[in-house]
């Protein structure tokens, strides 16, 4: 048996970055002799095993063919037989269909290097086409590698284009979606994930209502750049350059959904846009089956997000209602990260990047106010129940109205 490292790793190394995880092909072997050597066997849908004390993942060499829709209609087969240029042909990118051995002596069958050095992300082979995902992968690797100046070959978002006008996209299950749009969304570049998905009409078929902002106008005076779409990649271009967590940067990109459903004569205002988005947010989160913390600060950020633009002027009593819904008292965290939605929101608009944005710290100060109230003297006293509930609420106000004062004076 013959054992290579490939994909990332290999491409990895080749640009000088560093190698996080590593696969390695087989070839020339079978399952027994796999078991029989300690590795072990890793889920029933392909012959991958673990190695018994690196934990890394091993595959024997395998070919593919598509025998139906989606992910489930693939037919695999792996023998000693399968030859590693065979398994290499199968893989997406010409990129990542390299393979090296321990002297590192590179199998390069389909130009991965000189495509490395061209900076262009390049598909194997019209195979291609067999799996949807592939066009998430290819916008995934084009966020990642934007800054070393790679692009997506023409002949591949020519085939990205197919996949995506061909129904084949909606096959997709909402497991292997979100894992490539949650790492999208992590990489240095994330805009350029959807950029790209817009490019080859994925977007239109996977999130259509991310894709409606694009063409939808806002006013100029605080949108210099004034169509909704580009605001929103510059509001995740911001998130990723503040190096934010996933949940702020998915918030970011739904932030403003309910721009694309107002009335053409009401623009460039959008009056309750964060009302009426809050439909599409739920729809878009439970479509891809997206964490709950993902789930609901984006939610919570849709409906909020002008109300942290507007910290300042806010009344106590509204500002009360904002930190009661974010429960801020037991999720601090949580609203940390809304604040930092709102802040993304308010630097992603062209030439305001460098803004200052001193509603960060005033809401900062309210929720200390708020969460100063102590709730053991109202104990004493005896409030119990629904009570106790009223005069903690009235004591955060009393504190939120000092707050305000203090701030202005
Ligand atoms: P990363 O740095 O994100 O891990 P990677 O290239 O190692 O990048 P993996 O998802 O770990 O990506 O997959 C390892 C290799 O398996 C890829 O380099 C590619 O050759 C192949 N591969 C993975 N998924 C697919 C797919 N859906 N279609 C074709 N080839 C794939
Ligand atoms: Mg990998």
């Amino acid at each position: 048996m013959r054992i290579y490292k490939v994909g990332g790793a290999v491409r990895d190394r080749l640009l000088g970055k560093p190698v996080t995880d590593i696969d390695w092909v087989v070839v020339g072997a079978n399952t027994e002799e796999m078991l029989a050597k300690g590795f072990r066997p890793v889920g029933a849908d392909f012959p991958v095993f673990l190695h018994p004390k690196s934990g890394e993942e091993y595959a024997l060499a395998r070919t593919e063919r598509k025998s139906g829709r989606g992910y489930g209609g693939f037919t695999f087969h792996a023998s000693p037989e399968v030859t590693l240029e065979e398994d290499l042909i199968r893989r997406d990118l010409t990129i990542n269909a390299m393979a090296e051995d321990d002297q590192q002596n590179l199998t390069d069958p389909y130009h991965g290097q000189r495509d490395l050095e061209a900076r262009v992300l390049r598909h194997v082979s019209p195979a291609f086409a067999e799996d949807p995902l592939r066009v998430l992968r290819v916008a995934r690797f084009a966020a990642r590698y934007a800054g070393l100046g790679f692009t997506v070959a023409p002949e591949t978002m020519g085939l990205m284009r197919q996949l995506s006008e061909s129904g084949e996209l909606e096959a997709l299950t909402a497991e292997r979606s979100w894992k490539e749009i949650s790492r999208a969304l992590m990489e240095d570049q994330p805009q350029i994930f959807i950029e790209v998905l817009r490019e080859c009409g994925a977007l239109k078929v996977l999130m259509p209502e991310v894709d409606a902002l694009f063409g939808v106008p806002q006013p100029e005076a605080h949108h210099p750049e004034i169509d909704t779409g580009v605001h929103t990649l510059s509001v995740l271009e911001q998130a990723a350059l503040h190096k934010q967590p996933l949940t702020v940067r998915w918030a970011c990109l739904l932030h403003d959904l309910g721009k694309g459903l107002t009335p053409q004569e009401e623009w460039p205002r959008h009056i309750a846009h964060e009302h009426t988005g809050l439909k599409l947010i739920k729809a878009v989160n439970e479509q891809f089956k997206a964490p709950k913390d993902c789930q609901e600060l984006a939610l919570l950020v849709g409906q909020y997000h002008t109300h942290g633009h507007r910290a300042l002027e806010l009344k106590a009593s509204t500002l009360l209602e904002l930190l009661q819904s974010f429960d801020v008292y037991r999720r601090p965290q949580r609203f940390e990260e809304f604040i930092a939605a709102c802040e993304m929101d308010a630097r992603g608009r062209k030439g305001l990047e460098q803004r200052s944005y001193p509603q960060a710290d005033y809401l900062r100060g309210a929720a200390t106010a708020a969460r100063s109230v102590a709730v053991q003297p109202l104990l004493e006293k005896g409030f119990k129940g629904p009570e106790l509930g009223e005069a903690i609420k009235r004591e955060r106000l009393k504190a939120l109205k000092a707050y305000k004062e203090a701030e202005s004076a």
